[in-house]
């Protein structure tokens, strides 16, 4: 029989580092959060290879006494808590004292520190939790903490971690939520060096969202500002147009802590009900305040999750407030445009519906070259196209047809009424269209004339940049262009005159979405069904005769036109059979 043995202390805080440290951004929040409680009024963090072999905060905090250096490291050793009426009025972001005994215990530290008025500052060493003995510092008066050789002894959890830009963008993620909660500190992060980020204490949070999400979001953010009793909420919430696929530009704090609560994601999804299509999300940032008593963070290791006391309260404030800001903006006229697409960038890029009919390279005009475009597509051809009528749907000739509020087709077919929707209907033929070019490596791309810019977090563009052979495939050409920017090179000819920033927003969505990266197949199958999304008629688009009919002969063409690449359903019958019975002709 196995016997219960007490595990020595070493083993106790490499089980609580293993909560606390999930990778080097998890170091780097417990150390700003370790500077912030100091009061500092200016933080520079330096990390080296994604942080994974250092990671350098220095502060100008109040400091370390030299007769604490020691219990700095020990476990449950704080100077934030006394007793345990403290544990319910929280004031600090730390309190648990246990993130420097699980950092040394799986890495190689040094802390150096100098108490505002002390004679001398001191010095001493952890590696794998084992202390040095203390020496004497001559820095200035703060706290500096090098991080080296993150899990140099666990290498279980160093295999665990991903490539070093991914480790940067959480590193950066990190540094953003406390930077866009702390105002009052001038902050800077380097990589390898080099200037990541540098804010400084009169950058107030606009500038600071600006800083680190770019101008386009800045410009479209309402201010949003409630109370209730003692809860104060401030911030500023996006236009509906802003929206994105993922909550991840959904910053939510509480009393200076970034914070994740489904409850108050579900406030701000409902305030936007109505104005945002399905699987979209809002852009906000949302300060809350409230007295330390009324919240109980002592809930997740990482106090990412809260509890609150009177969460229906704050729920219907958060709510309220926004919901109220919305309407008072009157953006429901605004629902749904007929067209959300972005001016053309060249002035020859094909019309949407050329794709379904591949214009021979030899009648391609030059880049750039000044050529009109016309304003109503040209009607479709076929001719390239194997005829493979799929059995199952209906014959129709599609003369018939008629189209309803600009969204559904409606026609005649021997076996009743059939309700096409439009959108759904042409994304699914483009989705296998596009897949058949990429199988036969036939994928069209244009090359933009001046290569866009476009602004992301630095966790979003380096994911992206990862990606960037695989999208490179798919048409789509990407570049660094320094600092968080990307410049977009080429995009898929398919898009025609759509916007192609709109879809590389939409990709980043859908990288940033996924946990795990997908495998190859998967990823291309997802991109190529958000290409069809993108270049795909909309509900709203007046269609020419000649365009309803070329559309409902592609059906006949497609492999699987009941569904569109989502799943949804593209036509429903309405048989010739109810209808009768219904009318009482039966
Ligand atoms: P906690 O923050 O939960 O108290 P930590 O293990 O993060 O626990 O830190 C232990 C103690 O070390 C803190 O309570 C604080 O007194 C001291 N400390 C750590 N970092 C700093 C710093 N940058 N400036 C001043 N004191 C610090
Ligand atoms: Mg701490």
């Amino acid at each position: 029989m196995p016997r219960i043995v007490q595990l020595p202390p070493l083993v106790i805080t490499k089980i609580a580092a293993g909560e606390v440290i999930e990778r080097p951004a998890s170091v780097v929040k417990e150390l700003l959060e370790n500077s912030l409680d100091a009061g500092s009024s200016r933080i520079d963090v330096d990390v080296e290879q994604g942080g994974i072999e250092l990671i350098r905060v220095v502060d100008d905090g109040c400091g370390i006494a030299a007769e604490d250096m020691k219990l700095a490291f020990a476990s449950h050793a704080t100077s934030k808590l006394s007793d345990v009426e403290d544990l319910f009025r929280i004031s600090t972001l730390g309190f648990r004292g246990e993130a420097l005994a699980s950092v040394g215990s799986v890495a190689r530290v040094t802390l150096q520190s100098l108490p505002a008025g002390a004679a001398h500052g001191t010095e001493i060493q952890c590696e794998g939790g084992q202390l040095s003995e203390l020496r004497p510092w001559n820095g200035t008066p703060g706290t500096r903490i090098e991080v080296r050789n993150l899990f140099y002894n666990t290498p279980v959890r160093r295999k665990f971690l991903r490539t070093q830009s991914t480790e940067l963008g959480h590193v950066s993620e990190t540094f953003t939520r406390l930077a866009l909660a702390h105002l009052q500190v001038h902050w800077t992060l380097r990589h390898q060096q080099k200037p990541i980020y540098e804010l400084s204490a009169s950058a107030g949070l606009l500038d600071r969202i600006q800083h680190f999400f770019g101008r386009e979001i800045r410009d479209q953010l309402y201010p949003v500002e409630a109370q209730h009793g003692p809860v104060r909420l401030k911030g500023f919430v996006a236009d509906p147009a802003c929206d994105r696929g993922n909550s991840k530009l959904q910053y939510l704090f509480l009393n200076g802590r970034w914070i994740r609560d489904r409850s108050l994601g579900h406030a701000l999804q409902e305030a936007y009900r109505g104005l945002l299509m399905t699987g979209r999300y809002p852009v906000a940032f949302l300060f809350l305040d409230l007295p330390p008593d009324q919240v109980d963070v002592n809930v997740h290791p990482t106090k990412a999750e809260v509890r609150f006391r009177e969460g229906n309260a704050v729920y219907h404030l958060v709510l309220g407030a926004i919901r109220e800001q919305l309407r008072a903006r009157n953006l429901t006229a605004r629902l749904l445009p007929p067209s959300t697409l972005a001016a053309p960038q060249i002035a020859n890029e094909p019309p949407p519906w050329s794709l379904m009919a591949p214009t021979p390279p030899s009648a391609r005009l030059p880049f750039g070259a000044d050529v009109p475009t016309s304003t109503s597509p040209p009607p479709m051809d076929f001719s390239t196209h194997p005829a493979a009528p799929a059995p199952s749907i209906p014959a129709t000739n599609g003369a018939r047809a008629i189209q309803l509020y600009d969204t559904y087709l409606v026609l005649e077919t021997a076996e009743g009424m059939l309700v096409i929707d439009q959108h759904a209907l042409h994304e699914r033929i483009l989705f296998e269209q596009l897949k058949a070019r990429l199988r036969e490596g036939r994928m069209e791309s244009q090359a933009l004339l001046i290569p866009e810019p476009i602004d992301l977090p630095a966790e979003q563009a380096s994911r992206t940049l990862e990606k960037s052979g695989e999208l490179g495939e798919l048409g789509i050409g990407l570049e660094a262009f320094g600092g968080d920017t990307l410049l977009l090179t080429r995009y898929p000819a398919i898009l025609g005159q759509r916007s192609p920033v709109a879809l590389l927003r939409a990709v980043v969505d859908h990288l940033m979405t996924r946990e795990r990266v997908p495998q190859r197949e998967q990823l291309f199958n997802d991109l190529l069904s958000l290409m069809a999304c993108h270049a795909a008629v909309r509900a709203g688009d007046r269609l020419a005769p000649d365009q309803i009919v070329a559309l409902i002969e592609q059906r006949r063409l497609a492999e699987d036109t009941h569904h569109c690449p989502h799943g949804r359903p593209t036509a429903l019958l309405f048989s010739r059979n109810d209808l009768e019975r219904q009318f009482g002709r039966k």
